[in-house]
């Protein structure tokens, strides 16, 4: 018989919420009368058997490959991106947010990032890897999970400013500058952008460059040149005012008449260093010019190669917003249980992999048709519309899930929602790129 002493006992460890939820469910009365015609050895052994029963409740790591993209890959393959994915987790993940917040890029980390051996990628010859653009797809992906900085500062040297060496140089300017940038020994940047020209910069670039035997005068302004406040070349893209041809130079740090000044207060990718560049009388010799680069259209083969990459920015810097966001879900108890048992919370899940499965399978198809060598501007604008557009969604319906911790930089969803703004609009904002895809499907330019 159980005695009082028992009931005491027994009471201090009872749970009386889940009593009351127990009670909808089971007569108490009865189940209490049974219970108490048991010996107390009868009640510790029907509690043993039960815990015997219950097995302890897995929970699945956050994964936002959820299609398994990486199954693409041959072993090779597979071990870089993982090489890329621990330097990431190793190096960058513990100090992305300190830099960010001082807006600082961690210069440090330049020699490190070199060793990895990706830079130039998907080129064939000049020291490079000529790897497929699968890999370099799932590469970027990787680096823009952790950190959406450290990817643009990768696109920047390997994709715009190496891509315009390699696209529009000589045969001897791609000896002389591609290995050395490939291991990161030289740093690049791209000048397209000017202060009152960014989306018109296919008619309308105002950066003059004039030849007087074999120098050539550049005059006018640069903006938001990514990594030109410490990159040793910049490709500056300036207008014949002879020929009305837009050309290209690779112009030097320490060169007369070249002015690289830090864009301050950005709100995204503060980790990058943007600048703006005052070129005032700078000479440049003729043999510093693209020699392949003649119109436009040569500037456009650069951009189209390196909008993909910035589709792939987009699904790495949504993969890392879903996945830092699941985690801490997973973690946060409300009403008594993880957030992650709540069914309206379930849906944001589920609606953030659905888009991001969606935008994976469209970069990966993207890469694919490079690697065929048939990529037209429509395809690369497509998925670059499509990618970053889904990532400022997805990054937002991650911190949603994240509540108002959400907006705090130490649960790592904050930066990946302020860094997809710039996503959304450099190379080509949405609607210039929906211009680029809408004249393909109709035949009709509408740009103005
Ligand atoms: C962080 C960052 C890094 C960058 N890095 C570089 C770099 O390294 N090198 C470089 O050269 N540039 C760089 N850029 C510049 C970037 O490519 C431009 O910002 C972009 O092309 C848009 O130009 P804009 O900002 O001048 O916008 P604007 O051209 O002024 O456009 C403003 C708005 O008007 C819309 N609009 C414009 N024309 C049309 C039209 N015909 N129809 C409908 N809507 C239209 C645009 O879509 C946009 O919404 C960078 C920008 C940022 C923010």
């Amino acid at each position: 018989m159980t005695t009082a002493q028992d009931w005491v006992h027994l009471l201090g460890k009872i749970d009386f919420v889940k009593i009351a939820k127990f009670a909808k469910r089971v007569d108490l009365g009865e189940l209490l009368e049974t219970l108490n015609k048991l010996e107390p050895s009868d009640i510790q052994k029907i509690s043993a058997s039960l815990k015997k029963t219950q097995k302890p409740k897995m929970i699945p790591a956050p994964n936002g490959d959820f299609y398994n993209m990486q199954s693409f890959l041959d072993t090779e393959e597979l071990s870089l991106v993982t090489k890329v994915r621990e330097f990431m987790l190793k190096e960058v993940a513990p100090i992305a947010n300190e830099y960010w917040a001082k807006a600082e890029f961690p210069m440090h980390l330049i020699p490190k990032f070199a060793q990895l051996g990706i830079g130039g990628l998907v080129y064939k010859g000049y020291s490079c890897p000529g790897k497929r653009f699968v890999l370099e797809g799932l590469i970027v992906q990787e680096i823009a999970r952790t950190d959406v900085s450290i990817s643009t500062f990768f696109g920047v040297q390997s994709g715009l400013a190496m891509g315009s060496i390699y696209v529009c140089g000589s045969e001897e300017q791609k000896q002389k500058y591609l290995p050395k940038m490939q291991n990161f020994e030289i740093i690049g940047a791209f000048g397209l952008t000017e202060p009152e020209v960014g989306s018109a910069v296919a008619g309308g670039l105002t950066t003059t460059c004039k030849r007087e035997g074999d120098t050539w005068t550049l005059n006018g302004q640069k903006k938001w040149i990514g990594n030109a406040t410490f990159s040793d070349i910049t490709i500056i893209w300036a207008r014949d005012v002879d020929t009305d041809q837009v050309k290209g130079f690779i112009v030097k740090k320490d060169n007369p008449g070249f002015k690289a000044e830090k864009i301050e207060h950005k709100i995204s990718l503060r980790i990058v260093q943007n600048a703006l560049i005052t070129l005032t009388n700078c000479k440049v010799k003729e043999e510093d010019r693209l020699q392949n680069a003649n119109s436009f259209k040569n500037t456009a083969e650069v951009l189209r190669m390196t909008r993909a990459g910035v589709a792939w920015q987009a699904v790495g810097c949504a993969r890392g917003a879903y996945e830092n966001a699941l985690s801490y879900a997973q973690k946060r108890k409300q009403f008594g249980r993880a957030i992650t048992g709540f069914q309206l919370i379930q849906d944001l899940f589920s609606h953030m992999l659905a888009k991001l499965t969606a935008m994976q399978t469209m970069v990966m198809r993207l890469s694919e048709i490079q690697d065929e060598g048939k990529l037209l501007d429509e395809h690369a604008s497509l998925a670059k519309v499509f990618c970053t557009v889904g990532c400022r969604e997805i990054t937002s319906l991650a911190r949603e899930s994240v509540g108002g911790n959400g907006i705090l930089m130490e649960e790592n969803v904050a930066r990946f929602i302020a860094d997809a703004e710039a996503l959304y609009s450099y190379e080509g904002t949405k609607q210039i790129n929906s211009l680029i895809v809408g004249r393909a499907i109709t035949g009709l330019s509408a740009f103005i």
